[in-house]
């Protein structure tokens, strides 16, 4: 018979989701659910992560699946990037180490393996809908995607790990700011054939910013961070509007022109920099995109969600363990997260005003303009990505 009440649910098993249902099992004997509208092997945009991000690993006492997953330490980042020169930024200079290039589909699944063994279930498609507040916490209306049908937990207390769209908040009233929103195209090729360099390979121009970057098993993710208008311009031909745009770069286009490649994908995925009005109430926490969204420029999204989920799931046994009478806690967590959002933007702002080459293009101005203007809240459009 399934189990219908629970100490805690977590919606969302992405990295964050994950991370806090492996802490909150490490430090107290608690029924814990996650649950996930996707499949298990669902597609994940990141695979950068800086050497800082292996202190999760570590935490979680994942350090040995994670050396031997297949995964590359790489060398640092060749970029284009505020002036027609190649600059380098070499990781070797780095007293934590270098960065590390995942094969994102077996991080995932590590994560995923680890839960499970810590005796967490995970509920695949299936979808969180709404919350009714009950006297010890929430009754939840969950829809199982494979049986088309509804069922209903109860739990203590909710950790909102739903990615951007931070659905158990909003649907609590509460809002996501958002300060900026572009969207990448991202494209995965095998490499058939040619060497390419390990280096993270970045350009802006005038439009947008290209990124590639090898990936384990001879995999290639090459992406393209623009606005909505510019992608709607590409959209007759987006597969051939890519390799043009391509062709085009500085620095991409005589690295990848030797490589031989094939069975391309393309995915479109929104990208945002936004923040959650507030990440805790009495008996809920946010973690991971959910509570504070990072553009992939920054390459810290893993990381963040990694470490706000750990800090989430260890905030929550203090939660529960008070039986919901102290709230330091989750003040504290508030403050580590607007905290981490304050590092975040100073960063992102830095990046983004040493490109000054293309003064009178809208996809610049706007950046300067996002940094200055009142965030928006969300819209109600789509915030997971498409397949193209
Ligand atoms: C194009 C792009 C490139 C990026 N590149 C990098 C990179 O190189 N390095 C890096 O560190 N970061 C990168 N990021 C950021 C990184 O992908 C995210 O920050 C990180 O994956 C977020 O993890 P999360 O667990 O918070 O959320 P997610 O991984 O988004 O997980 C949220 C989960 O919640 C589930 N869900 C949503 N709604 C519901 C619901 N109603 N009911 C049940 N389940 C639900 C979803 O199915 C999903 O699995 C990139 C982001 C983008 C968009």
């Amino acid at each position: 018979m399934r189990n219908t009440a629970y100490d805690v649910v977590i919606i969302g098993a992405g990295p964050a989701g994950l991370a806090a249902a492996i802490t909150l099992r490490k430090y107290a004997d608690v029924q814990v659910l996650v649950i996930d509208s996707g499949k298990a092997d669902k597609i994940r945009p990141g695979e950068s992560i800086p050497p800082a991000a292996l202190s999760c690993i570590n935490f979680l006492g994942l350090r040995e699946q994670f050396d031997c997953a297949g995964h590359f330490a790489y060398p640092g980042n060749a970029s284009v990037w505020g002036r027609d020169m190649v600059g380098f930024n070499d990781a070797v200079l780095d007293p934590l180490g270098p960065p590390w290039r995942l094969n994102r589909l077996v991080f995932d699944q590590i994560l995923v393996i680890a839960t499970d063994e810590r005796g967490v279930a995970i509920n695949w498609e299936t979808q969180y809908i709404e919350q009714q507040p009950i006297a010890n916490g929430y009754e939840l209306t969950l829809y199982e995607r494979i049986k088309r049908q509804k069922y209903s937990v109860r739990t203590q207390m909710v950790i909102d790990a739903s990615g951007a769209g931070a659905h158990f908040a909003r649907s609590l009233g509460v809002k996501t700011h958002i300060e900026d929103q572009l969207l990448g195209l991202v494209r995965f090729s095998t490499i058939d054939s040619g060497k390419m360099t390990a280096q993270t390979l970045l350009e802006a121009d005038k439009n947008g910013w290209w990124y590639a970057a090898k990936l384990p098993d001879n995999k290639l993710v090459s992406m393209y961070v623009t606005e909505a208008y510019t992608l709607r311009q590409m959209k007759n031909d987006m597969a051939e509007n890519f390799s043009n745009g391509i062709r085009q770069t500085q620095l991409l286009a005589p690295r990848l022109a030797p490589l031989m490649l094939s069975d391309h994908h393309y995915y479109k995925f929104p990208v945002y920099s936004s923040f959650l009005e507030k990440v805790y109430e009495e008996r809920w926490l946010a973690a991971g995109d959910a509570a504070l969204c990072f553009d992939p420029i920054a390459a810290q999204g893993i990381y963040k969600s990694l470490s706000t989920g750990i800090r989430a799931g260890k905030t929550a046994v203090e939660m529960l363990t008070s039986n919901f009478t102290d709230i330091n806690s989750a003040k504290m967590y508030q403050e580590y997260i607007d905290a981490n959002y304050h590092t975040y933007v100073n960063e992102r702002n830095h990046l983004y005003q040493q490109e000054q080459r293309w003064p009178q293009s809208n996809f610049w101005k706007n950046r300067i303009q996002a940094q200055n203007k009142a965030p928006n809240t969300i819209s109600e459009s789509k915030r997971e990505f498409q397949i193209l």
